[in-house]
């Protein structure tokens, strides 16, 4: 009998590639095998609410697997699929809404056959998504409000994985050969485990495990603090360089609209205490323009905080109007023709800064996590070409040397 086959359709953010991974290894440890949404038997499609486009790409996506001419069992899981899982399973008959993803391998075994799914002990390398980073998923949901934002009300509170269950999932993950761990949450700045934070979780993990390199994947600006930025600048680089605070908008009338819980004051003074503790930080940001009601000068001072906070990436997102939030209901929504050049704007503005971080690096040392031969990832997450052909998935020590095409750096290894 052959095995069957089984395709995944991840949209959306860093939190549902994880889950992505997870739900693979089930199915897996079940004798399924990964391959084309062409030669599926089940799809899944990881669904995402972030705005109303990316919810528009999940029915989009739910469409198209559930007309394959094999007609496979498709699942819909993920924050659209708890929002509106009515909607969504009335799109077409082979179509399976179920909200909890715990149960999306097991739902897909009783369905279509095969073992018992298990706890997976094992999981190859690169992960179902594509990645020799592995994410690590150590929290969900969040408590916070955000005006544009659904995913509160799509994930729920905030919930904490047992700090001992993480160190398991990290001494797996180094079993696997990964170099380097990324934790992943909703909001990893809720992380609360029977009173203990993420800088806590973050100093039993450099204790407890041997990992090479972890990685925050995001955090929000008010967990910034002095504990989380000191434990960075003694980690020897164990906790890479690197820090994604998403900033959402550089105005202070804006961030307000937005429910944003911190100035863009605050913000600077945490990063720059940031910049001042941990050498060679790349700090990212996440940016949205064509906020409801953003005037010219707001957009002015949103851009002018992004070039004084020297992001070494800005990930732009445009506002698009996302039913079920209190920013749907505001007056000034923002013509799409002028959001789109706010975004030119500040993607033109986001390459500069990235060259001129990487250009600021030469010279430093920095490890790097090689993915291909020869090539890799560095501490601030810039692509770095070695002088040398270094196998997939190791860390190295090296030398920036200087800095190509794309940012991309050049490195001397050390060793
Ligand atoms: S911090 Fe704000 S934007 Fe992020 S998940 Fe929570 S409510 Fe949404």
């Amino acid at each position: 009998m052959t095995a069957p086959v089984f395709a995944m359709v991840n949209l959306g953010c860093r939190v549902n590639r994880v889950e992505c991974d997870r739900i693979a290894e089930e199915l897996e440890a079940a004798g399924y095998v990964l391959g084309p949404s062409s030669e599926a038997d089940a799809v899944v499609v990881n669904t995402c609410a972030v705005t109303g486009e990316a919810e528009a790409k999940t029915r989009k996506a739910l469409r198209r697997a559930a007309q394959l001419p094999q007609q496979p069992l498709v699942v819909a899981t993920g924050c659209v699929a708890n929002l509106f899982s009515e909607s969504l399973a009335a799109l077409a008959p082979n179509i399976r809404v179920i909200r909890s993803k715990r149960d999306v391998a097991s739902e897909i075994i009783s369905t279509l056959g095969g073992r018992t799914a298990g706890a997976p002990s094992r999981l190859s390398m690169p992960t179902a998504t594509g990645r020799t980073r592995p994410g690590i998923k150590v929290q969900d949901g969040c408590d916070l409000r955000c005006t544009y934002c659904i995913v509160w009300k799509a994930r729920g509170r905030s919930s904490s994985v047992p700090a001992a269950q993480v160190v398991e999932e990290v001494e797996a993950a180094i079993a696997r050969n990964a170099r380097e761990v990324v934790l992943t949450g909703i909001n990893l700045g809720c992380y609360d485990d029977s009173g203990m934070r993420l800088p806590e979780l973050l100093e039993m993990l450099l204790e407890k495990t041997s990992v090479g390199r972890l990685r925050i994947s995001s955090i929000e600006p008010q967990d910034v603090d002095e504990r989380l930025v000191s434990l960075m600048a003694s980690s020897e680089g164990r906790i890479a360089p690197y820090l994604h605070m998403c900033l959402q908008s550089g105005s202070e009338q804006v961030l307000r609209r937005m429910g944003r819980v911190y100035s863009a004051e605050d913000f600077a003074e945490r990063a720059e205490m940031a910049y001042r503790s941990v050498p060679n930080l790349a700090i990212e940001t996440d940016l949205i323009v064509g906020f409801p009601g953003e005037t010219d000068e707001e957009f002015e001072e949103s851009r002018a905080f992004c070039e004084r906070m020297r992001f070494s990436h800005i990930h732009t997102f445009r506002y698009s109007k996302r039913p079920g939030t209190k920013a749907a209901q505001m007056d000034g929504q923002v013509p799409p023709q002028v959001s789109a050049a706010r975004g030119e704007a500040i993607r033109s503005l986001g390459d500069e800064l990235r060259a001129a971080r990487a250009e600021s690096l030469v010279g430093s040392e920095d490890l790097v996590v090689t993915q291909e031969t020869g090539s890799g990832i560095s501490g601030g997450l810039f692509s770095c070409s070695l002088d040398q052909p270094v196998e997939p998935d190791e860390l190295v020590r090296v030398r920036i040397s200087a800095v190509g095409e794309n940012a991309t750096l050049r490195a001397v290894v050390l060793r």
